[in-house]
């Protein structure tokens, strides 16, 4: 038998055990050190610290983290004004003329003057490729003068989502231009194994990926080479080929398994077009993206075909759409339907959630980023939206399933069970228990996901991580993942320069 003992750490969940055994895959024992002293085992020594499940991020778009991790797009999330311009410049040089060059993550609401990327910028900076900046949400991207004259007739497919005068275009048209611009399946390969070495870093052992433009077959596919376990969850407008293929929610194997349809009912605050019921501080109220009608269609389609469905609604109004549908759709209990990121769910709506039996994936790392004085959403919706925003504590407290997901804002559980356990306001702030539970036994409610249970118990496979310390209000944000195991596999947890 190949087993391993790990001892020396606070198991999770198990006061009092200080040891685990694993073997062939899954968890054989948990106890007390001196339980095992017989055990032919090599022994790997916890240093004191934590023992957790494996995390689950139980939303992400993994195939973009991959594709900058291996280079293939620029990350500019994290830089300033000047650096993100700097850096596109530098990747301009490096390219022949004409080439697309995609890069992504920027973020002007942490910048000052908080002003956008502007089509004249880029042209300065990198005038001979046809350059794509995608804000940090993904709702909203600026083209170059090159970029435009390449992706005209896409851009021409949906003018009114085109500012010709600033180079900005939204919605469909990011991801329609997303599309020209696109990996074949050796470099989504690459991509995807890069990722997967960014997640072992972090302790991530399984990720719901939103497939967007990829083949999802081919993620599933791909997962058995991964050493991560991958909830795939394809765009909803393939539900009908999926339907044709036979295949429906919780089908696969352990490390590749159907997820459920991913539609969108708005856009982001940071773009401002989130559907909000009172006005933006610069005024505007968003947009819904569906009318209802198609929308509990969409839903009601995908439940009769034992489909969950995930709906991205952010703003209170389209919250309340989404709600409206399920409820007209009468939608199965069983199948956990799921709405992500929630951010600006009322009192009212909560409870309606739990009523209809809904699950939500929500992103303590947006409170990180964005929540408190002079944050984004502050400076959206003032003060007051600030403070009841990402509404954690009363998800939980009304009994909703919730699932905590990174968005890939950036990718790492500990970041977001951070910002959970220190949010600014009261009504986002977790204990570090609730908070840990969110980003594993939590996200695996999101799937019905049975080998992943996101918990620590004989039998369940051996998916772990340790961390270098006690699991405590204080010392979260400092804290890191010194080991993970997949299926009782060690796995790297160095992280690579980019
Ligand atoms: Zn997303």
């Amino acid at each position: 038998m190949n087993a391993t003992l790990l001892f020396n750490g606070q198991v999770w969940g198990h006061p009092g055990s200080n040891a685990i055994l694993f073997a062939e895959g899954g968890i054989a024992g948990i106890g007390e050190a001196g339980r095992f002293a017989d055990v032919d085992a090599e022994r790997v020594d916890a240093r004191g610290g934590s023992i957790l499940p494996g995390f689950i991020d139980g939303h992400t778009h993994l195939i973009d983290t991959g594709l900058t991790a291996c280079g293939w797009q620029l990350d500019i999330s994290g830089c300033d004004r000047a650096e993100a311009l700097g850096r596109i410049a530098a990747a301009g040089r490096s390219r022949s003329g004409g080439e697309w060059l995609l890069a992504t993550g920027w973020d002007e609401s942490r910048w000052n003057p908080a002003t956008r990327l502007e089509l004249a910028d880029l042209d300065r900076v990198a005038p001979r490729s046809a350059v794509v900046a995608v804000r940090v949400d993904g709702h909203l991207a600026v083209l170059n003068s090159a970029a435009l004259r390449r992706g005209r007739k896409t851009v021409e497919a949906v003018p009114r989502l085109l500012d010709p005068s600033t180079g900005e275009v939204r919605e469909a048209a990011v991801e329609r231009l997303r599309s020209l611009v696109h990996p074949d399946a050796a470099i989504l390969y690459e991509a995807l194994r890069a990722a997967a070495r960014v997640c072992h870093a972090l302790g991530i052992t399984t990720a719901h990926v939103m497939s967007g433009r990829a083949d999802p077959l081919a993620l599933l596919e791909m997962a058995h080479n991964l050493r991560l376990r991958l909830v795939v969850h394809p765009p909803a407008e393939r539900l009908d080929r999926l339907v044709a293929d036979g295949v429906r929610t919780g089908d696969g194997d352990e490390w590749g398994r159907w997820g459920g349809v991913k539609l969108f009912a708005d856009g982001s605050i940071g773009a401002r077009n989130a559907a909000v019921s009172s006005r933006y501080e610069c005024g505007g109220r968003g947009a819904l993206n569906y009318r209802f009608e198609p929308l509990w269609r969409q839903i009601a389609a995908a439940d009769r075909h034992g489909w969950q469905t995930l709906t991205h609604a952010i703003g209170d109004r389209a919250i309340g759409q989404v709600l409206r549908a399920h409820r007209r759709a009468g939608s199965d209990r069983d199948l956990r339907h799921r709405i992500e990121h929630y951010e600006l769910a009322t009192d009212a709506q909560v409870r309606e959630t739990r009523d209809l039996g809904l699950a939500v994936c929500m992103q303590p790392n947006f409170v990180g980023n964005w929540s408190g004085a002079g944050g984004l959403y502050e400076t959206a919706l003032g003060p007051e939206r600030d403070a009841a925003c990402n509404p954690f504590r009363a998800v939980l407290e009304t009994g909703i399933p919730l699932g905590f997901g990174s968005d890939g804002m950036p990718l790492g559980p500990l970041y977001g069970i951070a910002s959970a356990v220190q949010a600014p306001h009261a009504g986002q702030r977790v204990s570090p228990e609730a908070a840990v539970r969110g980003y594993t036994a939590g996200s695996a409610l999101l799937s019905g996901n049975a080998p992943a249970a996101g918990a620590l118990a004989v039998g369940l496979p051996a998916d772990i991580v340790v961390l270098d310390g006690p699991v405590d209000d204080d010392g979260l944000a400092r804290r890191s993942v010194v080991r993970t195991w997949v299926g009782g596999e060690p796995m790297s947890c160095e992280m690579e320069d980019r």
